[in-house]
């Protein structure tokens, strides 16, 4: 389960709480989407025309807590398997 942090990071969207659609949009690293946060509120921008049943995705970029130092075991945990020819293996943004 993955958390939106809104602003500077205080709130969080947990999409499995009263969530809708969106909450099961996976991670590509090869994504047709992304993710805009705009007033508190996190939309989904089209990156290339998406055509009709194509599965949606977008780059988590996820982040550790600033107090939270970006070990092994969650490197591990992060793991992509996207199999996207540009698969930078993790679903953790770039150091
Ligand atoms: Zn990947």
């Amino acid at each position: 389960m993955y958390l939106f942090a809104i602003g500077d990071g205080k709130w969080v969207i947990d999409p499995s709480v009263n969530g809708n659609e969106a909450q099961w949009i996976n991670h590509s690293c090869a994504p047709n989407c992304f993710i805009r946060e705009r007033q508190g509120r996190i939309f989904i921008h089209a990156l290339r025309n998406i055509r009709a049943g194509e599965e949606l995705f977008y780059d988590y970029n996820l982040e550790t807590d600033d107090d939270v130092p970006r070990t092994k075991a969650i490197e591990n945990e992060c793991r992509c398997r996207c199999r996207s020819p540009r698969c930078r293996g993790t679903l953790l943004a770039p150091p």
